[in-house]
């Protein structure tokens, strides 16, 4: 008996690796192609100023359709992309795509629009972020600071030195910057400090159950604490509730994002949210 569960064991691990393996190998080779085939998309997630309600910007968020394994979630392609170098060109062409989009916001009567980009390390290390992001606000002919510049952890831990001069010189020409996932990092405190950035984007692991768990509303509080010191601003993601947001603008939070509000959406859904919410 032990013997033959120990084989069904064995055979399921098997099949679970050979899918996985194979999954891996689509979206490796696919990737290759999936620019010059047009595969990739932005979708925008609305992010509102918590006590007016209105919509301040949207988060670009891209998504690959693939024709056999249908939408591919970024978690599990951008890892892939950025092991393989192809972010660097993936990253490009999201910054040209979401700037682009962002004009025809403000063309549609949106005040002050902002889309946020997220980041990748690689662009950093290997590509030339300056001049991608200055090529795709020239393009789009929009201003800097309707461009704002998501960082992770891994984009600071890497090169500190030298993304520090980067976000600098772009902070200069008056791009914005947010740190993402704020407070899941070894030493967010410490890139606090170097990181000259302008908004602090609270991870969702910490809002998520802020109402049942004192320790995670405790460490939000302290978030919006620390960035009200420093004089930036704080914007919470993974926003499920009305309860969430309650607690957060009692917390002081500037601005939130999620599925309470909205989900990521096509451009062409978002055009029409924003006639709706300007
Ligand atoms: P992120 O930048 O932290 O983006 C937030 C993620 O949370 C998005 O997942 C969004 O769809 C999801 N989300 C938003 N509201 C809620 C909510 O209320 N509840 C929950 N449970 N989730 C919510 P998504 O779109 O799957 O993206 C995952 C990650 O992939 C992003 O995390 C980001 O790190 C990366 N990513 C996405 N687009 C790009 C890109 O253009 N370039 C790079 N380098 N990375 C990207
Ligand atoms: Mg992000
Ligand atoms: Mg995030
Ligand atoms: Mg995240």
């Amino acid at each position: 008996r032990a013997k033959s569960e120990g084989r069904d064991t064995y055979r399921f691990f098997n099949a679970e690796m050979s899918y996985e393996a194979t999954e891996q190998l689509n979206i490796r080779v696919g990737l290759r192609k999936a620019l010059e085939l047009n595969q990739f998309q932005l979708f925008y997630q609305p992010q509102l100023d918590i006590n007016s309600g209105r919509l301040v910007g949207a988060e670009a968020l891209i998504r690959w359709f693939h024709p056999e394994l249908g939408m591919v979630s970024p978690a599990h392609f951008i890892p892939v992309a950025e092991a393989s170098g192809l972010i660097v060109a993936i990253g490009d062409w999201v910054l040209q795509e979401a700037c682009r989009e962002v004009a025809r916001w403000r063309d549609a009567g949106m005040p002050n629009p902002v889309v946020a980009v997220n980041l990748s390390a690689l662009q950093f290390a290997r590509g030339n972020i300056e001049q991608a992001v200055s090529n795709a606000v020239a393009d789009a002919g929009i201003l800097p600071q309707m461009l704002e510049l998501e960082l992770t952890e891994s984009i600071m831990i890497r090169n500190t030195e030298r993304v520090l001069a980067t976000v600098k010189r772009l902070k200069q020409k008056g791009f914005v910057f947010t740190i993402d996932d704020f407070g899941t990092g070894y030493s967010s405190l410490q890139y606090l400090k170097r990181f000259e950035v302008d908004k602090l984007k609270i991870d969702q692991s910490f809002v998520r159950d802020i109402i049942d768990d004192e320790d995670d509303a405790a460490i939000v509080r302290a978030i919006v604490q620390i960035a009200k010191g420093l004089g930036l601003k704080t914007i919470a993601e993974g926003v499920e509730t009305t309860e969430i947001m309650a607690l957060l603008q009692q917390y002081q939070c500037d601005e939130v994002q999620g599925y309470y509000l909205a989900r990521p959406m096509s451009a062409s859904q978002f055009m029409t949210y924003l006639q709706q919410h300007c």
